[in-house]
């Protein structure tokens, strides 16, 4: 007699009703299959386990007497990287893109759980179980609105495949690992992207017509190295705010409420992260964590061009100065923000300096917010390194 997995008797949520983790819900897609059955557990906003999953993904959690793990999580290795031939249209130079092209066509995985965007609405994200690299490519560009990548994992089950690859944010990976092993596979890849400060469908329209002088036409953007939001917009221009011009104000309620109480800014449960903000402005910024995010990484290396990370500046005057600035929710007149903006980026932070800057002013922004609206959550929501991380600034109450 054959066993059912006591999963497959669990229902998923219909789209509307209400998750599990209510308000602070990512949206990741878990709840959408019968894997709910250990949402519990699982989910990164009810059970923040990153120290046991590190163990379990990477056979030890991060060493928080390192800096440099302190800050990026568990890697063997850390470089800037970038494709000799972009691929078009893609979010950065298209190293994500290309790792998941490869390892289908070398047979590595059957398929590649990745996010399109629907025919309508170029944000609307679809994820998909990919099975061809043309599927893969329509799925480069960042969605930029929470995305339920984890959706389609009743779908592996049923087509019986052994090998897979996932692409994801940390949220996703996180409620991945907790049911890696219910999901019958012989190996499992992921590949991660750095996250912060996502928002839904509805938020993102408002960040845009509150930020963008063209809402409509912007097709992908970016917070860069340059303290600036690069919008690319559809005739190709690009238009560049500066952070501090940005109307924190009438933004403070637009990043989704999981994001602002979010500390995985890293992806640190992936085997591979490609992001960029490590990297010298226009390389990307790759965390090898483990074996096989080596091997992921290796598959493409005779593709890019690489360098050392590196590192400049100093980013506490700075993060410390901003920590009142959000919380008053302080707008510079526009002169004055792009004038801080030039300032700051010939003298500010570098590299995996910039890198550090931005996780210790979303980590103090995010600390606050637990502590304001979830008080009790506040212990054991925050993973010991943000601790320590915020610990070396200065809060108001
Ligand atoms: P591409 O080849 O263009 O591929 C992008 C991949 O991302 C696709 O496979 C797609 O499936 C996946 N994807 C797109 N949208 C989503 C989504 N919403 N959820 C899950 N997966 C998705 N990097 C940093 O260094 N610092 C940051 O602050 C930062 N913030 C980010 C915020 C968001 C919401 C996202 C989605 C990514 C962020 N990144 C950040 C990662 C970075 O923007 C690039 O995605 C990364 O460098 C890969 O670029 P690429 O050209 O190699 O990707
Ligand atoms: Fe479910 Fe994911 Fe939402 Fe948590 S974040 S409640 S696991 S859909």
């Amino acid at each position: 007699m054959t066993s059912v997995s006591p999963h497959k008797k669990a229902k998923a949520l219909k789209p509307t009703s209400r998750r599990p983790a209510k308000e602070l819900c990512s949206e990741c897609g878990l709840c959408d299959t019968y894997y709910i059955h250990y949402v519990k557990e699982a989910c990164a906003f009810i059970n923040q386990q990153i120290d046991r999953l590190e163990e379990q993904t990477h056979k030890r959690s991060r060493d928080l007497e390192n800096e440099n793990e302190l800050y990026f999580g568990v890697h063997q290795d850390m470089i800037a990287a970038r494709k000799q031939q972009p691929i078009e249209g893609a979010q950065w130079t298209g190293i994500v893109s290309s790792i998941a092209i490869e390892m289908l066509n070398r047979g590595l995985v059957e398929g590649v759980v990745c996010v399109q965007n629907s025919k309508e609405d170029r944000f609307q994200p679809m994820p998909i179980i990919a099975r061809t690299p043309e599927e893969i490519l329509a799925a480069r560009v960042n969605k930029p609105t929470l995305s339920p990548n984890l959706s389609v994992l009743e779908q592996i089950e049923k087509s019986g495949m052994k090998k897979l690859l996932v692409i994801g944010v940390g949220c996703q990976i996180q409620a991945l690992r907790a049911v890696e092993k219910q999901l019958g596979l012989e190996k499992l890849y992921v590949l991660g992207t750095p996250c912060v400060d996502n928002v839904n469908r509805a938020g993102l329209q408002k960040f845009l017509e509150t930020t963008s002088r063209s809402p409509e036409t912007v097709v992908h953007y970016e917070f860069m190295q340059d303290f600036r939001i690069h919008f690319k917009h559809q005739d190709g221009s690009i238009e560049k705010v500066p952070f501090f011009g940005l109307k924190t104000n009438q933004l403070k309620d637009v990043f989704a409420p999981s994001c602002m109480t979010c500390f995985d800014y890293v992806n640190s449960l992936a085997d591979l992260v490609v992001g960029y903000m490590g990297a010298p402005f226009g390389w990307q910024w790759i965390l090898v964590r483990n074996d096989t995010g080596k091997e992921m990484l290796d598959l493409v290396q005779q593709q890019l061009d690489t360098q050392p990370v590196m590192s400049a500046g100093n980013r506490k005057q700075a993060v410390q100065q901003s920590i009142p600035a959000y919380d008053k929710g302080v707008t510079l007149p526009m002169w004055a923000a792009k004038l801080m903006g030039v300032v700051i980026e010939k003298i500010g932070p570098k590299g995996l300096e910039y890198g550090r800057f931005s996780i210790d002013s979303h980590f103090t922004r995010n600390y606050l917010y637990v502590k304001r609206n979830y008080p009790e959550k506040l212990e054991a929501h925050v993973p010991e390194f943000a601790k320590r991380i915020v610990g070396q600034y200065k809060l108001p109450d």
